[in-house]
């Protein structure tokens, strides 16, 4: 399948980083099983535990680097479907390929060179101060 390439600027740049940090902020918090069936809690609650274990050791680190993915984008499990999905990088336009509809918004050039994550365009850092973002070139609107 064929997916419009994301466009890019301070704002989606700027949401993507806060999206990050709230992942961050979530993984310290106590999950929020109040809300979930009693049945499922002690899942819920070991799944929650893995996740801060895979985070704080960064288990795939090297994997994650070289992908240029924030810590949200390289742990959080992500519903999608099994599909191979073309992409155009977000700001060079070069299509990239993916193995799932979870495509990511940029190359692993472009993320690299702007210091950015591949999947989401969030800072790679979490940096909610940054502003020095890039912005896609004109032709790209504003899909999802
Ligand atoms: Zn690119
Ligand atoms: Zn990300």
């Amino acid at each position: 399948m064929k997916q419009q390439p994301k466009r890019i600027d301070a704002a989606s740049c700027r949401e993507a980083t806060r999206r990050i940090d709230e992942f961050l902020a979530g993984l310290d918090a106590e999950p929020d099983l109040e809300s979930i069936p009693e049945r499922y809690r002690d899942l819920a609650r070991r799944d929650h535990e893995r996740l801060q274990t895979d985070v704080r050791s960064d288990r795939h680190r090297d994997h994650r680097w070289r992908a240029r993915k924030c810590l949200r984008c390289q742990y959080r499990g992500a519903l999608a479907g099994a599909a191979i999905t073309v992409r155009p990088c977000g700001l060079c336009l070069e299509p990239q390929q993916y193995g799932s509809t979870n495509a990511g918004v940029l190359c692993v050039a472009c993320a690299s060179a702007h210091g950015l994550c591949a999947h989401c365009g969030g800072d790679l850092g979490g940096d909610l101060d940054r502003t020095d973002y890039p912005t896609s070139p004109t032709a790209v609107s504003a899909h999802e």
